[in-house]
């Protein structure tokens, strides 16, 4: 579909020709309309758990009253609900960051190694919660690439927790270097995170990195996602000039594989 806007016409002149200027404004369009969606997600987004707590601070204030053991549980809930929106809120400004800086090429030269291992032994404890064997295989010597280290740790951080929340027994993460990527066309790393979990539909892959887009509404909100993790991880690889490739079905895990250039 191609939006047009009207800008000048020039009336029948002798011999019928009339001539009639437009200019194309899908692209605007498409922008202002993707803005609108943005702010109903996020109102909506918010709006979910700011219903549950004043559904739970009007319970609380009556019928519960004087319920002690139902208070407790009631705050419990209310707790989960307000850290749901704080983490939203905390995904929705390292997004903004992220995409602001986006033409700006990180310089820094970072270890990819001494990442990956301080990422995943932050993570150990929430893979031993879900019995989950999370294994780094990585050369022993150090691998540096341009990078802006705190960004680096978060893609690697969204990647890494969606397998453990998402995934099964195993969850791998691969580091190899690579002498030519071919498509970067130049030397690069690729990081792979693979889970046997359990995968996901292929109609979902292309639309996986838009904000709010879930494969599976119901288990993300089960399992605390803002929906948004996914997004931010495509922004700072796009930054980093690197790309991001997803491969899954259902029953057969996920592989997500980050090329960074070296
Ligand atoms: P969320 O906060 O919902 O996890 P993300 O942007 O991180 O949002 O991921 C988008 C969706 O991709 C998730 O809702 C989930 O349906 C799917 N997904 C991401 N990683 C995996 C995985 N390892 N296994 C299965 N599904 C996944």
């Amino acid at each position: 579909e191609v939006a047009l806007r009207y800008v000048a016409g020039v009336g029948a002149v002798k011999g019928g020709a009339v001539l009639v200027c437009f200019t194309d404004i899908t692209d605007r369009e498409q922008a202002s309309q993707m803005r609108r969606d943005f702010v109903a997600n996020v109102s909506h987004e918010l709006r979910t758990p700011l219903t549950a707590l004043m559904g739970f601070i009007e319970t609380l204030r009556g019928a519960a009253r004087d319920d002690a053991d139902a208070r407790d549980r009631f705050l419990a809930i209310m707790e989960g609900e307000a850290s749901r929106m704080n983490r939203l809120v905390g995904d929705l400004l390292s997004l903004n960051r992220v995409e602001s800086e986006e033409r700006v090429r990180p310089k820094e030269r970072v270890d990819l190694v001494e990442h990956l291992k301080s990422t995943i032994k932050s993570l150990e404890p929430l893979a031993q919660a879900g019995g989950t064997a999370l294994v780094l295989d990585a050369p022993s010597i150090p691998v540096e690439i341009p990078a802006d280290p705190d960004q680096i740790q978060q893609v690697f951080t969204n990647l890494i927790e969606n397998a453990l929340k998402y995934g099964g027994e195993t969850v791998s993460v691969v580091l190899t270097v690579l002498d030519r990527d071919p498509a970067l066309r130049c030397a690069a790393v690729r990081v792979q995170v693979i889970d046997d979990g359990p995968g996901i539909d292929p109609v979902h892959l292309p639309r996986l990195t838009e904000r709010f887009y879930r494969a599976d509404n119901h288990r993300s909100r089960e399992l605390g996602g803002t929906g948004l993790g996914l997004a931010i991880v495509k922004h700072i690889i796009n930054r980093h000039r690197g790309r991001l490739r997803v491969e899954s079905d259902l029953g057969q895990g996920a592989t997500f594989t980050v090329i960074l250039p070296q």
